[in-house]
């Protein structure tokens, strides 16, 4: 199947997708949200970056989250197969945010990521809607559109009508019905199909044994056996 070349990297500039999260553990909505994305966005290259320290998900009742060489072992796990894949859009994974040690802030990622790959190149940050309900949270959130595109999709039953306030200003004034052929500063929405599993879910149902295989990518579930994580009462880090 042939594909059509989206301007941008016709005129040498790539898009590229990142897609960000705790990957704890990483699931097959993950693989998907960036398979729907790279297909929609016609993405050249698609970057998947596991939070280091992800401040937002800290709670005193939390035992914590599970280490980053875990979650970073699983992500390079799950994305072989696409990574070797021939498909236009590249795979890979980058540990910046683990290596950048201390609270991750996406804003961060996009200035440095910006400095790699210069003013022309597009970054598209993709975002399923729970992230993009809570965006105003998120420490200079403001600023990401000045580095980045934001790609949004609607995750199962969280909506993407009726935003918080903020949000819909962001969307009236950013909001396009497609990806400009711009390195940065617009907001666009994807379909993808819905995959019921979180891994909050999944993290529950493997403390408590029940059987989770076919919501991990392959060899993910292996991993996670071998390595005892998720079980009840402890977390790996
Ligand atoms: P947790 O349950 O621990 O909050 P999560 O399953 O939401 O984890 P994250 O690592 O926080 O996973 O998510 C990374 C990105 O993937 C976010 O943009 C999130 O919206 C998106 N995402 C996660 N699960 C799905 C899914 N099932 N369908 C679509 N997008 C998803």
């Amino acid at each position: 199947m042939t594909r059509a070349t989206p301007a941008s990297a016709e005129a040498g500039h790539p898009r590229i997708g990142l897609l960000g999260g705790s990957f704890d553990p990483v699931h097959v909505g993950h693989l998907a949200l960036g398979q729907a994305a790279a297909e929609a966005l016609q993405l050249d290259e698609l970057i998947v970056i596991p939070t280091g320290e992800s401040w937002q998900k800290a709670r005193p009742d939390d035992p914590g989250q599970t280490a980053a060489a875990h979650r970073l072992a699983m992500v390079e796990i799950a994305i072989a197969p696409l990574v070797r894949s021939a498909a236009r859009c590249r795979w890979s994974v980058d540990d910046l945010e683990i290596r950048r040690g201390g609270p991750t802030y996406t804003i961060d990622t996009l200035v440095a990521l910006r400095a790699r790959v210069g003013p022309a190149a597009a970054l598209v940050l993709i975002l399923g809607s729970d992230q993009f309900r809570n965006l105003p949270t998120w420490h200079r959130w403001q600023a990401l559109t000045d580095y980045a595109h934001l790609a949004v999709t609607r995750r199962e039953q969280i909506s993407l009508a009726d935003l918080p306030a903020p949000v819909e200003r962001l969307l009236a004034e950013r909001g396009r019905d497609a990806l400009p052929d711009a390195a940065a500063g617009s907001v666009v929405t994807f379909r993808m199909p819905a995959v019921p599993v979180s891994a909050t879910r999944l993290r529950i149902d493997l403390a408590a044994g029940r059987p989770v295989d076919e919501l991990l990518p392959r060899g993910v579930a292996d991993y996670v056996r071998e390595h005892q994580l998720y079980q009840s009462g402890t977390m790996a880090r």
